[in-house]
């Protein structure tokens, strides 16, 4: 309906910066991902505001210092931020979830987080006894304004790690985004005998076997960087009526499963020699 058009808006009204980098704190321009979905995070940060008659979802708070840059993405695609009434998140770090106290309690939002995930958010976000307004499970469907998003546990990066899945409508075509959290193995952590999660590498496991049979037509995630943002952001650009929607791309999701598959296997071949 609105989409081809409205993109063209939005390259008007985008908050470009010449000088933007991939950085945490750079900022990036706000776009329209497809249909409701829209990307309103920085140059290195994955944040998604999926628009509703009844309001919107944000997904990613990332830091509290992030907000007036998300703010002024919104405000850029013509949203407002204190619409959001429900925050959602792709796993309890900081650089995803740590302002989701602080944006509830600008905008009255409902907060809502994976129950493998509680701990690690409450411990980001104030303390034990701060309250979540919901508690998610695998499978869950959070539903604003006729758009509904399916929670995904696709846990190893953490327990709760969400992705979250949405069918979204171009050219009268039903499509299939997820917003992968992250199946990334940081360098710091312990895939072999680790007593505080000591499941970490079967999850890993299962959460490439499960990733892989879902059916993803538009990939984006928590980092621009997983799904390729900038390049994807400039054939955005200078796309042409007609042109593919440079977010529909199952071949890099699966690349991105690969990579990130080989690099768990090389962590956990080299701890195992190392004996830890
Ligand atoms: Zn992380």
């Amino acid at each position: 309906m609105r989409r081809l058009i409205l993109a063209a808006v939005l390259i008007a009204a985008a908050p470009v910066d010449g000088s933007a980098q991939g950085g945490w704190d750079d900022p990036f321009p706000a776009h329209q991902v497809m249909d409701n979905l829209y990307f309103v995070g920085t140059g290195g940060l994955g944040t998604f505001l999926v628009t509703t008659p009844e309001g919107h979802i944000l997904i990613n708070t990332d830091f509290e210092r992030t907000i007036p840059l998300i703010e002024e993405s919104v405000a850029a695609l013509g949203f407002d931020l204190d619409d959001v009434k429900i925050i959602l998140g792709s796993h309890a770090h900081g650089d995803h979830q740590a302002a989701d106290v602080f944006l509830r309690e600008r905008t009255g939002a409902q907060v809502m987080i994976m129950q493998e995930d509680v701990a690690g958010w409450q411990r980001m976000n104030r303390g034990d006894n701060i309250p979540i307004e919901r508690i998610l499970h695998d499978g869950d469907e959070v539903t604003l304004g006729g758009t509904t998003l399916v929670a995904h546990r696709t846990p190893g990066h953490t327990r709760g790690c969400t992705s979250w899945g949405v069918e979204l409508e171009e050219g009268g075509e039903t499509y299939n985004a997820l917003i992968v959290c992250s199946f990334g193995v940081n360098a710091n952590y312990v895939l072999v005998d680790n007593p505080n999660y000591p499941d970490i590498a079967d999850d890993y496991r299962a959460t490439f076997a499960k990733a892989r049979a879902m059916p993803v037509d538009v990939f984006v995630a928590s980092h621009g960087s997983f799904y390729d943002l900038p390049a994807k952001h400039e054939k955005l650009l200078h796309r042409m009526q007609g042109d593919p929607n440079p977010f529909v791309d199952h071949a890099g999701f699966l690349a991105y499963i690969d990579f990130q598959e080989g690099r768990f296997q090389a962590m956990l071949d080299s701890q195992r020699r190392s004996g830890r």
